[in-house]
């Protein structure tokens, strides 16, 4: 398989880099002084495009690579892969479900603990010796707090099954209602929105999805109400969500994903109602390992003709 070509476009992670240098001929895209030039020199070799949430093969990329046979992606959202144009020309596609369900729930938990606890400014008022002047004001309960899901797939069912454990009422909003949950479905984003006091973004980013969450639903979740978005980050309205905040229409938000990140609106570092996090939700050791075992793992049985492990198109 040395002379199967893989392209990446660009870095993800050092131990999958390494492991599919053992394997293939891995062709580092950001490595390339001009990028159109190093895919047509390689276009007959590279066989399957390595992509993550931030890089992945749209249409052009596609058209350019006639012996594409895979888009293997270092992530589970399919956001950045055009799942139509590789249906249409027969390419697989795989992803990397479950194994980072868990990271992904423990930091949406842990955004809200944050949030509601104060955590990260409790941290800059010791580290400020701010301490030594007066006590740390009161924070806000979490346990107990009704948390509604937007999408309640993987990561949605996860992050619900761990709110539980802090006795908190969980609703959910998804395009179909799961029979096999008790938790409260409402069939809107803003009756959800309306009835819970700490709105979680869990589903796939689609066309349907963006801006899922808009002035109204922000509105509905009100100032009293914290948005946590471990999904992806045009799920929200951002100027939208910029402003609420400013305004004191929400009360507060935990953040791993941004609209046009790694670009963060500057008005949010003012602010101490917010937790930003840099999209770390599967960000571990153990997962990445994971995650880049199941690339491996889908890419060898592409090319030895098995069945793909985790098989999308
Ligand atoms: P999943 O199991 O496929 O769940 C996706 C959910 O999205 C499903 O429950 C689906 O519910 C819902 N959904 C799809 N279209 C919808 C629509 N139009 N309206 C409402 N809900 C809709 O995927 P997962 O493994 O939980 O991952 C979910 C997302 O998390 C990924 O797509 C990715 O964007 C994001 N993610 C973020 C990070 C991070 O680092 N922050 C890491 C991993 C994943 P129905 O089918 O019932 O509508």
């Amino acid at each position: 398989m040395e002379s199967i070509g893989v392209l990446m476009p660009i870095p993800m992670n050092g131990y999958l880099e390494q492991e599919l240098d053992k394997r293939f001929n891995l062709l580092r895209l950001w490595k390339a002084p001009e990028k159109s030039g190093f895919i047509s020199t390689h276009k007959n070799s590279i066989r399957a495009v390595v992509g993550n949430s931030k890089a992945g093969a749209d249409a052009q990329l596609i058209e350019a690579l006639p012996k594409l046979e895979i888009v293997s992606s270092f992530s589970v959202g399919l956001d950045k892969i055009d799942l139509a144009k590789c249906k249409e020309k027969g390419i697989r596609v795989t992803n990397t479900p479950d194994v980072l369900t868990d990271d992904v729930a423990d930091l949406a938990i842990g955004l809200m603990l944050a949030v509601l606890r104060k955590l990260c400014e409790s941290d800059r008022y010791v580290r400020g010796g701010k301490w030594k002047k007066g006590d740390f004001r009161l924070t806000s309960k979490f346990t107990g707090k009704s948390v509604g899901i937007i999408g309640l797939g993987r990561i949605g069912m996860a992050t619900a099954k761990r709110a539980e454990a802090f006795n908190c009422p969980i609703s959910y909003y998804s395009r179909t209602q799961k029979s096999e949950v008790n938790y409260k479905y409402y069939p809107s984003v803003v009756e959800l929105a309306s009835n819970c006091q700490i709105l979680v973004v869990a589903c796939a980013l689609t066309e349907e999805t963006r801006h899922i969450v808009n002035r109204e639903v922000i509105d509905a979740l009100g100032p009293k109400g914290v948005l946590i978005n471990v999904g992806r980050g045009p799920h929200v309205d951002e100027p939208e969500l910029v402003s609420a905040l400013v305004e004191g229409r929400l009360g507060a938000a935990g953040l791993d994903v941004y609209e046009h990140e790694p670009e963060v609106p500057e008005k949010l570092f003012k602010l101490e109602n917010v937790v930003l996090l840099p999209h770390v939700g599967s960000a571990t050791v153990e997962t990445r390992q994971a995650m880049a075992d199941l690339v491996i793992g889908n890419l060898e049985a592409q090319f030895l003709n098995k069945p793909l492990l985790t098989p999308v198109v």
